[in-house]
């Protein structure tokens, strides 16, 4: 039962008072500080051990202010968190410095450095991995130092009595003062500590302690305060502000000892009363009624006591207690939203969603999301600053910086280039207009040309492209090639950096303002937050600033404090308010009403990740927290919960993943034995039924306004020849997935490369021909060599850079290197056939005359880029086009069976010879054509079959692909039906293939 709060006496100790942490907690504690100020005639200092119920005992003091108070202590009690109280301590500038979490985190970094001891523990770890390991170093040190500072209190007492002295020298006398307690303590532990693992890390606490820890400060602060109410004490001799300390969770045991001493002591000076909560008629289980015996285990409850928790479990049962239970995560989610969307239905404006099952609690904030801003969402779950959009783009540029000199991945680029937060104009000065659709472009060409890593691979493919613009009509953009430049400058800067925190930060500063991140981020509520984590890198004046350190080092460190780092809404005006916290955050707050997921037997309780270095025995004699108190901490909160609360719905999945049942929390099923009625609901969602019709084969009519190319390439009429529908989607709609590079290298760019040396080489080849005192002219075994080296060199020089961009193209002109003695060979061959090289490269086309069904006369422009033309030395009429195709045999054969589908080498050989000036071959006509293999299987010897694959029976396949073609296009322009039809080896790859539904019908 509660307490009235105690009558203050001057018996120089601390008085104790219950409070019942029922729903009447937070008016009791407000009416006995009241009482207090009452008693004393004076403003009593409030100190919570912790911040959560803060803005309800404030409220509840203004609800339950006495009427008629003396004027001395109207204003409101002075109510506190205990870290509040510490920062507030008196003179507290004067105490060592405040060591911030990323200075810790160095400091670890450079004692690593110093001891070989420590240094073997790292060795496995990834940077990453590292610095998260470092984390688990301090806090384990920090357990450590909570255990030995303690017995320190009365000499740091005594220090600040000599706080007069000079800052300087005090602090040195601090600083002696914890080496003589460390070396002291270190003894004694590690006679305890035995294993290797606690052994370095009594090394590691040895040499990371440190006047700035903030257990040294702790300490001080308290001494401070301590101070203060004593020299009060002595000055005024009485009347000394009363000091209420209220304890609202269970503290660990090195906690309990300390604050007991701490209250005894304070009392000399000043009244002290310290409220406990009384679990008396609250605890709905044993464990939350007797907490721990002597020897720090788990108590077993006596009769009486047994009896007592029955009768709390009868007497607290409310009604509207309610226990649901979904099949499926998503139907879990959907309840809960039902829960919460029935409360708010029934007027309810305060309400908490308790994310036991933190995924659950997740979904469950998204599906409330269609109500609007009615309804605030305040998330105290800590969510993370990494998942936000601003951190991602914030992220995009540091992958940025870590990519080999050589450059960046083509995905790593559009990713970083791609992100809100860049400013493309701002960048590169200039005008917004002039960098529409420039971002799109860039991805076009780098995708088209497969160019996917490394600056000068993306600069070449730039100028590829606009070379090919500015000679096909297009107009060549030189803002891309600017763009890629002003990206290299500032990653080659980073390359250069001989990095130390304070030149890595001052670069980073940099970039954001130059690539103008820094305003946009500052204009975004995440990315402000995000600022100021990032300003926590700024150690210019701190001892770590020229601390040296490896560039993926500092990029790591720097992820994983953005990692650690959590992200605060901003709050709204609402009609109503959602908090979705953990248990521990209900304590002593008051909600209309409780909505809690995730209460089945895995998930309830839950306990904290172990601490990575000490077990629990090892806890227990530190006295820190151990398994058993968070056990009973979670057992006192929910009997909290439900006894303060009279809507309480309580939810879980009852099928695992794998499909086991899940039972309720033990914590529920030992309620309901005792409550026999309390059933649990098992929730279904509303269904809808309705009837579909199966899907039929894909089939569209052109739109009459829909435009319909006059120009087809190539692959434009393959993609007709193969499925009409596939030929609507990607050139009548235009709809083009969005593309990704695929891993591993593929040959496009290099391809192309191949293209253009093969015409470099050709080109040489026929300036030399005309040399007469060229070695060429010496015989085929010197005209066979003299092709060799040549190709061998061209091939090299225009690879080069390529290679230079990706060093990954290298095994690919070794490949090619390969073929070229049996490439020399195909071409000498076919010189003694009598074929020489004429010209590569040429745009050549024809056009198709039709009238659409409307009577309209329409030119249609067939036209493509021919590889290579040769002609005949005997034969002044005859020429041939050939096509070099970047595969095996193999496929080509295959190519050849379905050539009328693919007619590539049948539209340039009637382009050619329909317009044989054009293809720079006045006067003949082509009338051979053929493929040319450049990865040929060597190891089948050297016939030409290995190589080329000539177009059989060329007079009558050129008739019948004329007809087809004409009888094609009259289809495509009468709007006829475009049917999906095609073989499952072309829908493979088909990227309509969401479009037409393939597999559905
Ligand atoms: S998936 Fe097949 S049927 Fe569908 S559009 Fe593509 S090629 Fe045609």
């Amino acid at each position: 039962m509660s307490q009235s709060f105690p009558t203050i006496s001057d018996q120089k100790q601390p008085q104790a008072w219950a409070i019942t942490p029922n729903s009447q907690a937070l008016a009791q504690l407000a009416k006995g500080i009241w009482d207090c100020a009452v008693q004393t005639n004076q403003r009593p200092l409030v100190v919570l051990s912790t911040a959560g119920p803060l803005v309800g005992v404030r409220a509840a003091l203004e609800q339950n202010r006495p009427k008629d108070l003396p004027s001395s202590i109207a204003f409101l009690p002075q109510v506190i968190s205990f870290t509040d109280w510490l920062e507030a301590a008196p003179g507290a500038w004067k105490f060592p410095k405040k060591q911030t979490d990323l200075e810790r985190w160095l400091s670890v970094f450079v004692n690593l450095r110093k001891h070989k001891t420590l240094q073997a523990w790292f060795k496995a770890e990834s940077e990453a991995g590292a610095w998260g390991l470092a984390q688990a170093v301090i806090d384990a040190c920090d357990t450590l130092s909570e255990a030995v500072i303690p017995q320190l209190q009365g000499e740091l007492n005594e220090l600040l009595q000599t706080h007069a002295l000079d800052t300087e020298t005090w602090l040195k006398k601090v600083e002696l003062v914890l080496d003589q307690a460390i070396a002291k303590a270190y003894v004694g532990l590690s006679r305890n500590v035995v294993d290797e693992e606690s052994a370095v890390l009594l090394t590691f606490w040895r040499y990371l302690s440190s006047v700035g820890d903030p257990v040294i400060r702790k300490h001080l602060a308290m001494a401070a305060h301590m101070q203060l109410a004593k020299s009060n004490a002595e000055n005024q001799h009485s009347n000394v502000r009363p000091f209420i300390w209220v304890q609202t969770a269970d503290p660990k045991p090195v906690d309990q000892e300390l604050i007991d001493r701490y209250l005894n002591e304070y009392a000399q000076y000043a009244p002290v009363v310290r409220g406990d909560l009384d679990w008396g008629s609250v605890a709905l289980w044993s464990e939350a009624l007797c907490g721990f015996d002597a020897d720090g285990h788990i108590a077993s409850a006596n009769p009486a006591e047994d009896s007592q928790v029955s009768s709390n479990i009868q007497a607290n049962r409310h009604d509207d207690w309610r226990l649901l239970a979904a099949r499926r995560f998503e139907e879990l989610a959907w309840a809960a939203t039902k829960s919460i969307e029935s409360h708010l239905i029934a007027g309810k404006k305060n309400i908490a969603l308790v994310a036991q099952d933190r995924l659950a609690a997740r979904r469950t904030r998204a599906l409330l999301s269609r109500l609007g801003s009615a309804l605030r969402i305040r998330d105290e779950t800590g969510w993370k600053l990494s998942t936000t959009r601003a951190a991602a783009a914030f992220d995009s540029w540091l992958e940025l910086i870590r990519a080999p000199k050589e450059g960046p991945s083509a995905s790593a680029l559009l990713e970083f280039l791609q992100n809100p937060h860049f400013d493309l104009p701002y960048s590169l000065n200039k005008p917004p207009e002039a960098c529409i659709g420039l971002l799109a472009q860039l991805e076009d060409i780098l995708i088209a040309s497969q160019a996917k890593s490394g600056w000068e691979t993306f600069l070449m493919a730039i100028e590829r492209a606009n070379k090919y613009a500015a000679s096909n009509g297009g107009s060549p953009n030189e803002h891309l090639i600017d763009l890629i430049k002003f990206v290299r400058r500032l990653h080659i800067a980073w390359q250069h950096l001989s990095v130390d925190c304070s030149s890595a930060y001052d670069l980073l500063q940099k970039n954001l303002k130059e690539t103008g991140m820094a305003g946009r981020l500052e204009s975004d509520a995440a990315g402000k937050q995000l600022l100021e984590v990032l300003d926590s890198f700024n150690l210019n004046s701190g001892v770590y600033s020229n601390l040296k350190m490896r560039l993926p080092e500092w990029l790591s460190l720097l992820k994983t404090v953005i990692e650690e780092a959590t992200y605060e809404e901003a709050g709204k005006e609402a009609q109503a308010t959602l908090s979705i916290l953990p248990l521990s955050s209900t304590r002593l707050r008051q909600f209309d009403a409780v909505v809690l997921v995730g209460c089945d037997e895995q998930q309830l309780p839950a306990f904290s990740e172990p601490p990575l270095f000490f077990s629990d025995t090892l806890n227990r004699y530190l006295k820190s927290s151990t398994v058993a108190a968070q056990y009973v901490q979670q057992a006192r909160d929910l009997s909290q919960l439900l006894v303060s609360c009279e809507q309480v719905d309580l939810l879980w999945q009852s099928k695992s993943k794998s499909g086991e049942p899940l039972r309720p929390s033990a914590w529920i099923q030992r309620l309901q034995t005792q409550l026999k009625d309390w059933k649990a609901i098992e929730v279904k969602p509303e269904t809808y039924e309705g009837k579909s019709q199966p899907l039929q084969m894909s089939v569209s009519v052109p739109d009459k306004d829909l435009a319909i190319p006059v120009t087809v390439s190539p692959s434009a009429y393959k993609a007709l020849r193969d499925c009409p529908y596939r030929y609507y989607v990607s050139s009548l709609l235009g709809l083009r997935k969005a593309k990704e590079f695929e891993e591993g290298f593929d040959a496009s760019l290099a391809g192309q490369t191949l293209h253009a040396l093969l015409k470099t080489f050709f080109q040489a080849l026929k300036t030399e021909d005309e040399k007469s005192h060229s070695p060429i002219h010496d015989g085929a075994d010197g005209r066979r060599q003299w092709m060799i080296e040549h190709l061998m060199k061209c091939s090299e020089n225009e690879f080069e850079r390529l290679i230079a961009g990706d060093a990954r193209v290298l095994g690919t002109l070794r490949d090619w290197q390969k073929q070229i003695p049996s490439f020399v060979d195909w071409q000498i061959q076919r010189e003694n056939e009598g074929w020489r090289y004429h010209d590569a490269e040429l745009t050549v086309g024809f056009t198709l005359s039709l009238s659409d069904p409307d009577g309209v006369q329409r030119d249609i422009r067939i036209a493509g880029r021919a590889d290579r033309f040769d002609i005949h030395q005997s034969d002044g009429n005859a020429a041939a086009v050939i096509d070099y195709k970047n595969q095996k045999m193999k496929k080509i054969v295959d190519r050849a069976e379905n050539i009328l589908d693919d007619p590539q080498l049948l539209i340039y050989a009637r382009a050619a010879s329909e317009n044989a000036v054009a293809a720079h071959i006045p006067g003949r006509i082509v009338s051979q054509a053929e493929w040319v293999s450049l990865r040929a299987d060597l190891d089948k010897g050297g016939d030409k079959s290995i190589r080329a694959y000539a177009v059989e029976n060329m007079p009558e396949l050129m008739a019948e692909f004329s007809e087809q073609i004409t009888q094609d296009l009259n289809t495509l322009w009468a709007r006829k039906p475009m049917q999906a039809f095609a073989p499952d080896s072309v829908c493979q790859y088909c990227e309509a293939r969401g479009i037409c539904r393939k597999g559905m019908w």
